[in-house]
């Protein structure tokens, strides 16, 4: 196969515990899984959790040990984080029911769901889609994911952030309203989930406008912690 223009890298990510990586094919993320983080968007905490999409282009890995950068996103001036546990799906599917979702579950890790708020708020307030407010380059860093052979599939994990030093969001993946396999067989009605789609499965609360030069550490206990720094605006 030849190209007319260069070809790019699949974005990719680490894996504990090997050098191979796991290529990634879609990223999608779903808003509003915490009853927590409805209530602080102003909701009342009763709706039901949505998709919405990164591209894979966004996702900026950051390898075992490092520390990420990304840089302040453009258009914005208020550039929010959102800790979330990512699931890989390892094996794809079609109307997967819940009980078997652990199966197409490749492993599992964390990952920030950078968002341009008030770009997002823009898309709320005129019934336009949010693509500007959560696609955009860097907005998907991502740690190692740990293969579900080895960890096996969590169902409570406190989940953490600090940003320099002070702790923003203090959670457990036990409060999401939709539970992994939930979110695989609701996704897997409306798509063919294909391996190397990655699943962010949203945010406690605790949100909140990051800085140039905020160190941010997350944590989901069992997984492999991930480092960030924001870079000034390109
Ligand atoms: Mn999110």
């Amino acid at each position: 196969m030849s190209y007319v223009i260069p070809v790019w890298n699949i974005p990719s990510l680490p894996v504990v515990g090997t050098t191979a990586r796991f290529p990634v094919r879609r990223v999608f993320c779903v808003g509003r899984n915490y009853v927590e983080h409805q209530k602080e968007m102003g909701g009342d905490g009763r709706e039901q959790p949505f998709f919405f999409a990164k591209a894979p282009h966004d996702v900026a890995p950051v390898e075992a040990g490092a520390q990420g950068a990304v840089h302040y996103p453009p258009m914005s001036s208020d550039y929010h984080w959102e800790t979330e546990m990512v699931v890989a799906i390892g094996k794809g599917g079609y109307r997967i029911s819940a009980d078997k979702g652990n199966e197409h579950v490749y492993g599992y890790g964390i990952g920030l769901d950078m968002t341009r708020r008030d770009l997002q708020q823009v898309g709320k307030d005129k019934g336009r889609p949010w693509t500007f407010g959560k696609d955009f380059d860097q907005a998907a860093p991502m740690g190692p994911l740990t293969p579900a052979s080895s960890f096996g599939h969590p169902t409570k994990a406190a989940l953490k952030l600090t940003v320099n030093g002070q702790v923003k969001q203090d959670s457990n993946i036990d409060q999401m309203i939709w539970s992994v396999p939930e979110q695989i067989a609701f996704l897997s009605q409306h798509y063919t989930l294909e391996p190397g789609d990655l699943i962010m499965t949203g945010t406690p609360s605790g949100v909140g406008a990051a800085r140039v030069g905020d160190d941010l550490v997350a944590t989901i206990a069992g997984l492999t912690e991930l480092k960030v720094r924001i870079l000034p605006p390109l």
